[in-house]
């Protein structure tokens, strides 16, 4: 899919934490196999135990929108042709108390809102330093009834 704020938007740089969850094309979810607890972003250390034998899991690729904002105010001048875009902070299943950032797409951006369930979708691009290939995760609505 083509990139929901433009191919021009700033790209993550890759570091080893977080090269799978941009990379590769599913939600990976560290988890720290000393205690089970899973965290996003990734980390050289287990927020919860200090513990350092982390693996990051697949999850289903589904989840929950816990806060949005529509935004109407370009904060870089890229974006000022973008507007209104949404930005979501969606809770990942399989991945107890752990959420992450991103732009629920594929809908008119009024239209979201908070308890909408998701999945996610991969924006594809190509590092301009690294000529790395990149999958971002984004997120489409799967339904338009909050859950209950
Ligand atoms: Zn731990």
């Amino acid at each position: 899919m083509s990139r929901y704020l433009g191919d021009d938007w700033i790209l993550p740089t890759l570091t080893p934490n977080n090269t799978p969850f941009f990379t590769s094309g599913n939600i990976q979810i560290q988890f720290c196999e000393d205690c089970g607890h899973a965290q996003h972003p990734p980390d050289d250390l287990c927020y919860a135990c200090q513990g350092t034998n982390l693996v990051f899991v697949a999850c289903p690729g589904t989840g929950r929108i816990e806060s949005c904002a529509l935004v109407h105010h370009p904060v870089h001048p890229a974006l000022k042709d973008k507007l209104p875009y949404v930005i979501a902070i969606v809770s990942i299943d399989g991945a107890p108390g752990c959420s992450v950032q991103g732009n629920v797409v594929g809908c008119p951006p009024e239209t979201v809102k908070i308890g909408q369930r998701v999945q996610a979708v991969f924006e594809e691009a190509q590092h301009p330093a690294s000529k790395q290939q990149l999958l971002i995760p984004q997120w489409e609505l799967v339904s338009d009834r909050p859950e209950v």
